[in-house]
């Protein structure tokens, strides 16, 4: 079975079927294949074509994340539902994924 990242209402978000504090199911907000997938977009977006997605970037490698969302979910239709606030919950649910996050975000630059 997939993993899933999910939301408790306590306890934040998380990866897995259950919240590893309170054991309970939470909301699900994607999964994993979702979230990897879209690992790959984000360091398409941020590490060579920014200006591909019509993502402005400054002129130290941020991005606005409302306006991320809106250009991948433009330029990959099966992204229709993403927000700003689901890079926080996979930042959020993983410590590995903020640091590949982070790194994908400092480096959008330097191409
Ligand atoms: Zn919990």
């Amino acid at each position: 079975m997939d993993n899933m990242l999910r939301q408790c209402r306590a306890h934040g978000h998380f990866s897995g079927t259950n919240c590893a504090v309170c054991n309970e199911e939470g909301k699900f907000i994607m999964s994993d294949r979702e979230a990897n997938s879209l690992g790959r977009i984000l360091a398409l977006v941020l590490r060579h074509a920014p200006e591909k997605f019509g993502v402005d970037m400054d002129i130290n490698g941020w991005v606005n994340t409302r306006e991320l969302s809106e250009a991948i979910g433009n330029q990959r239709r099966h992204y229709h539902w993403l927000r700003g606030w689901h890079f926080e919950a996979i930042a959020n649910a993983d410590e590995k994924v903020i640091g590949l996050l982070l790194q994908k975000i400092e480096h959008g630059n330097e191409v």
